[in-house]
Formats: structure tokens, C-alpha cells, sequence
């Protein structure tokens, strides 16, 4: 039982989630890598969503807005983590949800399935094929989903599935606490926070914007601006550490 007055109450119940999780199959062994990956960031950042990640969350629910077709693309750890706030984005958003995993078993993509629509989630199903420019089974997806969209969410994803995706000329909005990876580098618009903290920000987003501000936040929406606030951020906080 972890206090709820404990100085780390959120990471720990984070941790406690995952690593359930991982014992049932959802999470990986090298997912549970990335989430410390993940969290050594978000210490950096303060553990808290910086201004210019509210401006990333806004644009990211201008872009799931405006798409022709938008997908949510679903790995073990965004699962475990936030599975009920998948729902609510995708009330909010309208967009299709896909289960797509890097080690790929049909027996995790089930598992991630089920728990997803144990939370009210309307997962996509069909047979997934070899479809986007990558090797092994990290190419696969389905040809209604991911395929076809046009706008692509991918919380926690890797370099080179989202490099392949923004090949195909499709928007990719990557949720991504290391400012510095390939995936943060390579997306259309990546929002540098934690994903249980930026996905409820996008459904908020999603349920207020008016269209005039949808226009003009996809018409200025730069990437680069993004990510070098979050290093300015992260620098700062560095530089004055022990002030
Ligand atoms: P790349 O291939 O893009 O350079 P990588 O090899 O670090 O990145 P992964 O190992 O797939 O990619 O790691 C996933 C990414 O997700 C990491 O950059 C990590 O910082 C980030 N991450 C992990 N947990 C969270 C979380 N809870 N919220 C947001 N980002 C997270």
C-alpha cells in the first residue's frame, strides 16, 4: 500500500501499474525499460506538464480534430498506464483505436484488446498485414487503421515506426518524454509529457476548441519550437539544480 501523502505517490502507483501489468503479459520486459526511461525524463522536466507541452497538447487536439481519419495507436505500456483515458480521447476525439506493438504476439494484442474495451474503449480488429515500410513483424497494422489514416497518435513510440509512418506523408503526433529521441525528432508534433498527464489534456482540448483556433494552431504548429523549450526547460532546471 503506497501513503498518498508519499513525496513520489504518483510514480509509484505508476510503477505499481506496470509492473502488475508486466506479470500478466501486457507490459514487456523492454517495456518496463522504457517506462524508467520515461520517468528519469519526466524528473528532469519537474514532473509536471511545461507550458509549451499545454501548446502541443492543444495542437495535438486540433490535428485529431481536423483529420480525415485518425487513429490512436495502442502499445502495452500506454495500455496499462491510461487504458480509461484512451476511452475518453476517444469520445472526445472521434478518432479509431489500433493495437499496435513492437514485440508482436497475437496473444498480447488480445490481451491489450480485451483490457481496452474492459474500459470502454472500441478497439479496430481485423487482420493485421504487412503494410508499412519496416521489417519483421513491426510492418504490420490494418489496412482500415493505421493504413488508411491520415492522423496518427502514437504514445511511446519507436524511431523507426514513426519515421516509416511520416514516410507514408501521414501526421504523426508522438507522445514522448525524451525531447532528444528519434521519435520526438521525427514526428509531425510531439508533445513532451507524461502520457497519463497529456492524453486527459487532449480530451479537454478536443471538447473546447472552436474551429478558427483548430486552423490556426495546425497553421503554426513547428515541431522544433517544442522540443527545444522542453531542452531549455530541462537545462534550466539543471543549471540552477542545486541554487
Ligand atoms: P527512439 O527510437 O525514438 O530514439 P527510444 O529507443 O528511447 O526512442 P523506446 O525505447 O521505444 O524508444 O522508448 C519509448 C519512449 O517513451 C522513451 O523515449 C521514453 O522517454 C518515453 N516514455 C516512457 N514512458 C513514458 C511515459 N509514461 N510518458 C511519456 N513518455 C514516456
Amino acid at each position: 500500500m503506497i501513503p498518498a501523502d508519499h513525496p513520489r505517490y504518483t510514480s509509484l502507483i505508476a510503477r505499481e501499474k506496470i509492473s502488475r501489468f508486466a506479470g500478466e503479459g501486457i507490459v514487456t520486459l523492454e517495456g518496463l525499460a522504457a517506462h524508467g526511461r520515461g520517468e528519469a525524463f519526466d524528473y528532469l522536466l519537474g514532473e509536471k506538464t511545461i507550458k509549451s507541452a499545454f501548446l502541443a497538447e492543444e495542437t495535438a487536439a486540433a490535428m485529431l480534430l481536423a483529420a480525415r481519419s485518425p487513429v490512436i495507436s495502442v502499445n502495452g505500456n500506454t495500455a496499462a498506464l491510461c487504458a480509461d483515458l484512451i476511452h475518453e480521447l476517444q469520445e472526445a476525439s472521434g478518432a479509431a483505436v489500433e493495437v499496435n506493438l513492437f514485440h508482436r504476439t497475437e496473444e498480447r494484442v488480445e490481451k491489450i484488446s480485451t483490457l481496452l474495451r474492459d474500459n470502454g474503449v472500441v478497439v479496430l480488429s481485423g487482420k493485421a498485414e504487412r503494410l508499412l515500410p519496416l521489417s519483421h513483424d513491426r510492418a504490420l497494422c490494418l489496412k482500415n487503421g493505421m493504413f488508411a489514416a491520415d492522423v496518427i497518435l502514437v504514445p511511446l513510440e519507436d524511431g523507426d515506426r514513426c519515421s516509416a509512418l511520416v514516410s507514408m506523408g501521414k501526421k504523426v503526433i508522438a507522445i514522448d518524454l525524451n525531447p532528444l529521441s528519434r521519435t520526438a525528432r521525427t514526428a509531425t508534433l510531439t508533445v513532451v509529457d507524461e502520457v497519463t498527464r497529456a492524453i486527459p489534456n487532449i480530451s479537454r482540448f478536443c471538447r473546447s476548441l472552436d474551429r478558427e483556433r483548430t486552423e490556426t494552431l495546425i497553421r503554426s504548429c513547428d515541431n522544433t519550437i517544442f522540443l527545444k523549450d522542453a531542452i531549455d526547460e530541462i537545462s534550466g532546471r539543471l543549471t540552477h539544480a542545486l541554487d
